[in-house]
C-alpha cells in the first residue's frame, strides 16, 4: 500500500475523532468517508485514483494540517493517537524503562486494509469498515 493510501486509510479512522475535536462538521466527515471509500476501493493503486486522493487529502485546512502531523511522525501515526503516547510516557517513564511507544492500539480493516483506527480509550467501540461493514481487528505486529 502507497503512502497515499495509508494516509487515505488513516483518515478515515481519524474522522471521527476530527468531528469530536470541532475540525470537520458531521456532513463534511461523512462526504469525506463516502469519497475515500469509493477512491480505496478501487483496487491497487491506479494512477487516476491516487491523484483524487491527493485532492481529497488537501480538501479542507483541518485534514492538511492533520495529514502533515501525521507526515511529521516517525512512525505514521495520527496526532491523536501520538498525543496519547507521549502521556503515557509521563511520570513513569523512568521506573518502567520501556521506550516510549504508541498507546493506543491500531485496527485495520481485514478484507483490504482500507481503512486503519487508532483505539484512544479502552471504552471507545471498535468500528465496522465502511466500505466491507466487517469489525476492525486488532494489529498486534
Ligand atoms: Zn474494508
Amino acid at each position: 500500500m502507497s503512502e497515499l493510501r495509508y494516509l487515505a486509510a488513516l483518515l478515515r479512522g481519524s474522522l471521527p475523532h476530527l468531528v469530536d475535536e470541532g475540525e470537520l462538521d458531521e456532513g463534511e466527515a461523512q462526504r469525506l468517508e463516502s469519497e475515500l471509500g469509493r477512491l480505496l476501493a478501487g483496487g491497487p493503486a491506479a494512477e487516476s485514483a491516487d491523484a483524487d486522493l491527493q485532492k481529497v487529502l488537501r480538501s479542507s485546512p483541518a485534514v492538511v494540517d492533520w495529514v502533515a502531523a501525521v507526515l511529521a511522525h516517525p512512525d505514521g501515526v495520527p496526532p491523536e493517537a501520538a498525543e496519547l503516547a507521549e502521556d503515557k510516557a509521563g511520570p513513569y517513564e523512568g521506573l518502567a524503562g520501556d521506550a516510549p511507544g504508541v498507546g493506543a492500539q491500531r485496527y485495520t480493516c481485514p478484507v483490504a486494509g482500507d481503512v486503519h483506527w487508532f483505539r484512544l480509550r479502552l471504552s471507545a467501540t471498535v468500528p465496522n469498515c465502511g466500505t466491507h461493514h466487517v469489525p476492525l481487528e486488532l494489529v498486534t505486529t
